[in-house]
């Protein structure tokens, strides 16, 4: 049976009907919001900015989503958001960004609390098929529920290529915890954390989507659209395709594709409501905007490429421009992903399993993806630059940020 994924236009400024009309065109709510249900409504609250410039869920529509839960008499509603902890800075205010982005007072409005999940109690669960992580730390709220709803905001992300409502869970993982994913494989760590804490609905806000590096308003793409499904997966499918990206360029959804077997592309969605075809755009991705603040670089794509080699190539390229060797990096060739004509020039690098065959033409690290360490060191062979200096300075910057980070908790 196919699954369904309903779109919605906004019209007239009128995001709670377009949310009601999306979510009854999908089949409705009343399948898991129960009498007895305790739900958590789950935005993408990442950083303090305002609703409207696509960084963060429209407070609208998690007003609108909360607002039904609560007509269908849910036992308990709560609001929950853990915000970012970065490498390089300290962790956001969870607080301040349900403040800045109304999502507070649109709470406030329907007397809803809100739970900041960076200070939430911790739970440490075993991963029943680890990838990557035996065990992941998740917000206690988001385990002692029966239904969580995802409203993420729809967008385009540096790591992942794409974020929509199966990404969203990444915050629920109390602060600093978050960055461990980040280090051993972003794609692989979100299917390990959501073989352990997984929403059961989405509404994708893609009233104002965001491509590239999500600079408002240059990147904005205004769509005026609300996206809604009771099988997330197939909802962030659809979503995919609304930003013209392969599902097979966003790793974590291409796995659980694959894995499943109930939903492995648009052709096993039934799209209800507005077309697809009519809203579809193409977005720029993150990593393509990410390479423009690298003219001298030249990434060779192939087929197969995909998010999990983009993790490593943003995480390499960024600590050897901080070591200094952004001169030894003009000129560079990455070949990535299996490209059917690789270049024949001086600085090349191979990076990925799938590219094994190619390893003849550069400096080449194995893997699927390929280890941080691995990678850095066959784009610094390559260029000429010294990898011990790159991976010093990045250990330098880890460990200046877990300093940070230790101060801010001991406060
Ligand atoms: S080696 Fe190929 S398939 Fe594996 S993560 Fe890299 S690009 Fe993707």
């Amino acid at each position: 049976m196919k699954r369904k994924v309903a779109i919605s236009p906004v019209q007239e400024g009128d995001v709670d009907a377009a949310v009601r009309r999306a979510v009854g065109l999908a089949g409705g709510l009343q399948e898991l919001v129960k009498s007895d249900s305790r739900v958590v409504v789950k935005p993408n609250l990442c950083q303090p900015q305002p609703s409207g410039t696509g960084i963060v869920t429209d407070a609208r529509v998690t007003e609108a989503v909360t607002r039904m839960v609560l007509d269908m008499g849910a036992a308990s509603v709560v609001i929950a958001e853990g915000s970012i902890a970065s490498f390089d800075g300290e962790s956001v205010s969870t607080e301040e960004c349900f403040e800045v982005s109304g999502t507070a007072d649109a709470a406030r409005r329907l007397g809803v609390e809100t739970r900041y999940l960076n200070s939430d109690a911790v739970a440490e669960v075993a991963v029943p098929q680890p990838l990557v992580m035996d065990r992941v730390k998740v917000a206690r709220t988001m385990l002692d529920c029966d239904v969580i709803v995802s409203v993420p905001v729809l967008k385009s992300h540096i790591r992942a290529n794409a974020t929509i409502s199966l990404k969203n869970m990444w915050g629920v993982q109390p602060g600093a915890a978050k960055r461990e994913g980040h280090r051993r494989g972003l794609d692989l760590a979100i299917i390990d954390l959501l073989s352990v804490v997984r929403p059961a609905y989405a509404v994708i806000d893609a009233i104002l989507a965001l491509e590239g590096l999500w600079r408002y308003p240059e990147d904005a793409q205004r769509m005026d659209l609300v996206i809604a499904g009771n099988d997330p997966l197939a909802a962030d499918i659809v979503g995919c395709s609304l930003m013209g990206m392969p599902v097979a360029r966003v790793r974590h959804l291409d796995y659980l594709a694959r894995q499943e077997g109930a939903v492995s592309g648009l052709e096993q969605i039934e799209v209800l409501g507005e077309p697809l075809e009519k809203h579809r755009r193409q977005f720029k991705t993150a990593f393509d905007a990410f390479l423009e603040a690298f003219p001298g670089i030249r990434v060779l794509q192939g087929g197969s490429f995909c998010s999990g080699c983009v993790h490593e190539i943003v995480t390499a390229l960024r600590h050897m421009k901080n070591a200094g060797y952004e001169a030894e990096m003009e000129g560079l060739s990455i070949i990535v992903g299996n490209p059917s004509q690789p270049p024949a020039a001086a600085k090349t690098a191979v990076l990925g399993s799938c590219s094994e065959t190619l390893a003849g033409f550069g400096a080449y690290a194995s893997g699927c993806a390929p280890p941080e360490d691995a990678t850095i060191e066959a784009l610094c062979q390559a260029c000429g630059a010294d990898p011990e200096t790159v991976k010093a300075r990045r250990d330098e910057t880890r460990r200046q940020w877990w300093e940070s980070t230790a101060a801010l908790l001991l406060r």
